[in-house]
């Protein structure tokens, strides 16, 4: 670990008793608010209590961005409103230094929202957001165990939220008591593995589906456990978000990556860009842009040569640093991921107001692996044509299959990270990807507005008028089906009635005199329906049979598409070639 004392700084901060706070709070101290509490408890055994630790999020940080004056002030208030409630409740509340508080009062929920309330609208009224309060609850459920071990299970509780982002009460339990003492030796042995250097990274593979070439790589983390071999991610990263200290993990992760590009270059191989993982929490402790910046002018190494991968839910953090941090990275010259785009945490829009260079779609998301439903080929079409209009270049995850890469690549998705293509990888097995050039491509992700036809587009601009369609598309009939699989055709184009020669009859007569000309079993139409509805991407074809006026057999060659279902009607496109047609 390169930096430690200004990691330690960091999360320190939130823990260290200032001595030089000033406030003035009439509230007992820690041995005074035990002794009332004992004596609450004696006087009522029967009645039900609870112990509540409560801290106010990095209130060092509010002293420093808003003075000490405003930060005493707030506590004050803070106090005042605890006491006033505990004693009209018949508890007891006390106040411990800087901004450790706790209150002693009759157990029941509708109290302790009252609480809450009381010093979150407090908060609110100096404007501290981001300043929330933690509670540890402890219900009592033994009085006869002793008051300080009492305390003491509802500030363990409060150390399970304690500078957390998104959860702010715990209540204490057994499950809670084991979770915090295996996260705490997790954590003792995470410190330890950085320090020793025991967290490598592997490589994955970027690949262009068109050439099958690598365009570059994803560094992920890898752990190695002296005993449990390499433990994934998964298993440690969400607990050191929790409490800040995928920081220095990270850190050490991109300065890592950054070194190793500059050991390529030292070893004339010719480098491709290397993304790393970014964490939201990392841009609430540092400035992340400065780190990159710091390790690519350390190891020498140009900018284009590290992409920066934030996973989506960051992005709903919407506060002007987050969105200057970003504007920071994009200036200087680094490329962003949002990662596992569609994990639902933001929605499209946000694309808007955060401008992304690459969007990473995570298949597990969208789980196209059982079954290539209706609903995921919307949601991914959406994303492609989002994408698309922003000019944002989209990297599909998680392909493992053939079916998977074909259905992307029928929606024009160009890039792929997955097990279709390679696993992470060590980094020398990687190397030996680059060292054998034919499977590489130095390109880079290229956005082609003008490779793919999109046809929505086109047809939401009003481009062509209704005639110049009917031209390109042909003859086109819509047919519905019931649940009993009943057909009906529902409508048809100019270029169709042109195609039969039936004219001059109402929408029903025709209909009806189409089906006296059509002499293929209902069957033969059906099968083609059932086909097209289970292949949404391909659709399906078949030969359907014609009689014309003067008695001509025409062979229509079909092909059909399944559109939507809309009050239990299947609704399905046919556009139909004769031989006789020009191609
Ligand atoms: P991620 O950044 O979305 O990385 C992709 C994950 O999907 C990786 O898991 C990768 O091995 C896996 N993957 C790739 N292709 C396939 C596939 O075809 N099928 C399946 N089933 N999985 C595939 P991994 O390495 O276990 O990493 C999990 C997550 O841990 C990463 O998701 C990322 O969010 C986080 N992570 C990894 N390294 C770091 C790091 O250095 N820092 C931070 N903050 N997070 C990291
Ligand atoms: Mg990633
Ligand atoms: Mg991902």
């Amino acid at each position: 670990m390169s930096n430690k004392s200004e990691f330690d700084d960091i999360f320190n901060s939130n823990n260290n008793k200032d001595s030089e706070m000033g406030a003035t709070i009439n509230l007992p101290g820690i041995k005074e608010f035990l002794t009332k509490s004992r004596q609450i408890i004696d006087e009522a055994p029967f009645e039900k209590y609870a112990i509540i630790a409560i801290d106010i999020d990095f209130f060092k940080l509010f002293n420093e961005l808003y003075g000490r004056e405003l930060g005493d002030r707030c506590l004050e208030e803070i106090a005042t409103r605890l006491d006033r409630q505990c004693k009209e409740l018949g508890g007891v509340a006390g106040y411990f230094g800087m901004d450790d508080f706790a209150v002693m009062i009759p157990w029941n929920e509708d109290y302790y929202s009252h609480l809450n309330r009381q010093i979150n609208d407090h908060i609110f009224k100096y404007n501290m957001e981001g300043f929330y309060p933690s509670f540890g609850i402890n219900v009592i459920s033994d009085n006869s165990l002793s008051i300080s071990s009492l305390y003491d299970r509802a500030v363990l509780a409060l150390s399970h939220v304690k500078g957390n982002y998104t959860e702010h009460i715990s209540v204490y339990s057994e499950v809670l008591h084991d979770k915090i003492k295996d996260e705490r030796m997790l954590l003792i042995e995470v410190q330890k593995a950085l320090q020793d250097g025991d967290f490598i990274f592997y490589l994955q593979p970027k690949c262009n589906t068109k050439s099958d070439k690598i365009v570059g790589s994803e560094a992920l983390v890898r752990w190695l456990h002296p005993k449990k071999g390499i433990v994934p991610p998964n298993e440690y990263i969400p607990m050191l978000e929790e409490n800040g200290y995928i920081v220095p993990l990270d850190c050490y992760v991109w300065e890592a990556v950054c070194k190793w590009q500059r050991s390529l270059i030292d070893r004339n191989i010719k480098p491709l860009p290397c993304s790393v993982n970014v964490s939201r929490i990392d841009f609430y402790f540092i400035d992340v842009a400065d780190h990159f910046n710091k390790y690519t002018e350390k190891y020498g190494i140009s900018h284009d040569l590290i992409e920066i991968e934030i996973t989506e839910s960051a992005y709903a953090d919407d506060s002007f640093s987050f969105k200057k941090s970003i504007e920071d990275l994009k200036n200087a010259g680094y490329t962003i991921l949002m990662d596992d785009f569609g994990s639902g945490y933001s929605s499209l829009n946000t694309l808007r107001t955060i401008k992304v260079d690459i969007l990473k779609t995570d298949m597990k998301f969208l789980d196209v692996s059982k079954k290539f439903e209706e609903k995921t080929i919307s949601i991914i079409e959406s994303i492609f044509s989002m994408a698309r209009e922003l000019g944002v270049t989209v990297i599909a995850e998680g392909v493992e299959t053939e079916h998977q890469l074909k259905c992307l690549l029928d929606m024009g998705c160009t890039y792929v990270q997955g097990y279709y293509y390679y696993k992470p990888m060590p980094v020398e097995e990687f190397e030996k990807l680059l060292t054998d050039g034919v499977k590489i491509d130095y390109s880079g992700f290229c956005y082609h507005p003008s490779e793919q036809l999109h046809i929505r587009e086109f047809l939401d601009r009003n481009l062509y008028s209704e005639t110049v369609l009917n031209n390109i598309l042909g003859p086109v009939l819509f047919a519905e089906l019931d649940e009993a699989d009943n057909m009906k055709v529902v409508r048809v184009n100019e270029p169709f009635y042109k195609l039969v020669g039936i004219d001059g009859l109402s929408t029903e007569d025709f209909i009806y005199e189409m089906y006296k000309r059509m002499p293929d079993p209902v069957e033969v139409f059906l099968n083609i329906f059932h086909e097209a509805q289970e292949n949404l991407l391909t659709g399906a074809k078949g030969d359907l049979h014609f009689i014309t006026t003067d008695q001509r057999t025409l062979v229509f060659h079909s092909k059909v598409f399944y559109l939507c279902t809309t009050d239990k009607k299947r609704l399905f496109y046919v556009s139909i070639r004769t031989d006789d047609m020009e191609d």
